[in-house]
C-alpha cells in the first residue's frame, strides 16, 4: 500500500481540489465528509477511497480511523464560517457549530491519526485556518474565535511533536471562491456573491496547489506557517473592488 494521504472536508471547495493534486501526485488518497454522494463521485473520478466523516461526532472520527490501515498526511480542512452577527448579536449555537467543526473536529482527527502518523516515519499535518486566524473583522467573532483557536492548537502541536517524525503546518487563506460563503450566509446566494464582487479571489485549486508543494518538500523541511492572499486582498477587510 502506498502513502496515505486524509482529506477532511473533501465533498467541495478546497478540500475537493486538494483531493484530486493528491491523487495527481501519487498519494492513496482517502476522503471523508457528510454528503458521502458527493464524495464517492468525486471517490470515482480521481481514484480514492470515501468514508463517511463527521468530524463533530466522535464516533463518526473512531469508525474513520478504524478504516484506514495507514496515514501519512493528514489534511485537516473541515470547517467554515456560521453567519457574520455583531458579538452583541451573535448566537451559542453559531458559536458552538463553528468550534465543533473547525476546532474541535481538527483536535478530533488529529488524536485519532496520530498514531500512525508517527508511526509512517514521515507524517505531515496541514491545517487549514483562515486570515480570521491571524486578523480580527467586524461579522467575525465566532468564525475569528475558532481559527484563532486552530491556529493555537497547530503551533501547540509543533511544539509538542518536536523530535518525532511528523511535520504541521498552518495554511491560512484569504478570500477563496468555494461554497463558503454560500454556508456561512445559509445558502443566501446573493450575499454570498456579494463576498467576491467586484474582486478576483483564489480559487480552491490555488489552495490545493500549496497544499500539495507542502506535502511534497523533503522530510526535513517544516513549512510552518502560509498566509494566502488574492492580489485584490492585503488584509481581512481591506479588499480593492472595481
Ligand atoms: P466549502 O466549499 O463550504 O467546503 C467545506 C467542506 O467542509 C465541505 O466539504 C463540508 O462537507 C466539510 N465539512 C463541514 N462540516 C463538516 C463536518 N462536521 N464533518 C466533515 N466535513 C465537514 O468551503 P471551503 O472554502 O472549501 O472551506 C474549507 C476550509 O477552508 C474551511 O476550514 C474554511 O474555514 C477554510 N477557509 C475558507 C476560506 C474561503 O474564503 N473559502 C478562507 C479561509 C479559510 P459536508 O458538508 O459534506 O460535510
Amino acid at each position: 500500500m502506498g502513502r496515505t494521504a486524509v482529506v477532511t472536508g473533501a465533498s467541495s471547495g478546497i478540500g475537493a481540489a486538494t483531493a484530486r493534486v493528491l491523487a495527481a501526485q501519487g498519494w492513496d488518497v482517502v476522503i471523508g465528509a457528510r454528503r458521502i454522494d458527493r464524495l464517492e463521485a468525486l471517490a470515482a473520478e480521481i481514484g480514492a477511497r470515501a468514508i463517511p466523516l463527521d468530524v463533530t461526532d466522535q464516533a463518526s472520527v473512531d469508525a474513520f480511523a478504524a478504516a484506514l490501515e495507514r496515514c501519512d498526511l493528514l489534511v485537516n480542512n473541515a470547517g467554515g464560517a456560521l453567519g457574520a452577527a455583531s458579538i452583541a448579536e451573535s448566537s451559542d449555537a453559531e458559536w458552538q457549530a463553528m468550534f465543533e467543526s473547525n476546532v474541535l473536529g481538527t483536535l478530533r482527527m488529529i488524536r485519532a491519526l496520530l498514531p500512525a502518523l508517527v508511526a509512517s516515519g514521515d507524517g505531515v499535518v496541514i491545517n487549514i485556518g483562515s486570515i480570521a486566524a491571524r486578523e480580527p473583522y467586524r461579522g467575525g467573532g465566532g468564525y475569528n474565535a475558532a481559527k484563532h483557536a486552530v491556529a493555537a492548537l497547530t503551533r501547540v502541536l509543533r511544539i509538542e511533536l518536536l523530535g518525532q517524525p511528523v511535520r504541521v503546518t498552518e495554511i491560512d487563506p484569504g478570500l477563496v471562491e468555494t461554497e463558503f460563503a454560500l454556508v456561512r450566509f445559509g445558502g443566501d446566494e446573493s450575499k454570498a456573491k456579494a463576498v467576491y464582487q467586484g474582486m478576483t479571489p483564489m480559487t480552491a485549486d490555488d489552495i490545493a496547489d500549496a497544499i500539495g508543494w507542502v506535502a511534497s518538500r523533503p522530510a526535513h523541511v517544516n513549512i510552518d506557517q502560509i498566509l494566502m492572499l488574492a492580489r485584490d486582498q492585503t488584509s481581512a477587510q481591506v479588499v480593492h473592488r472595481v
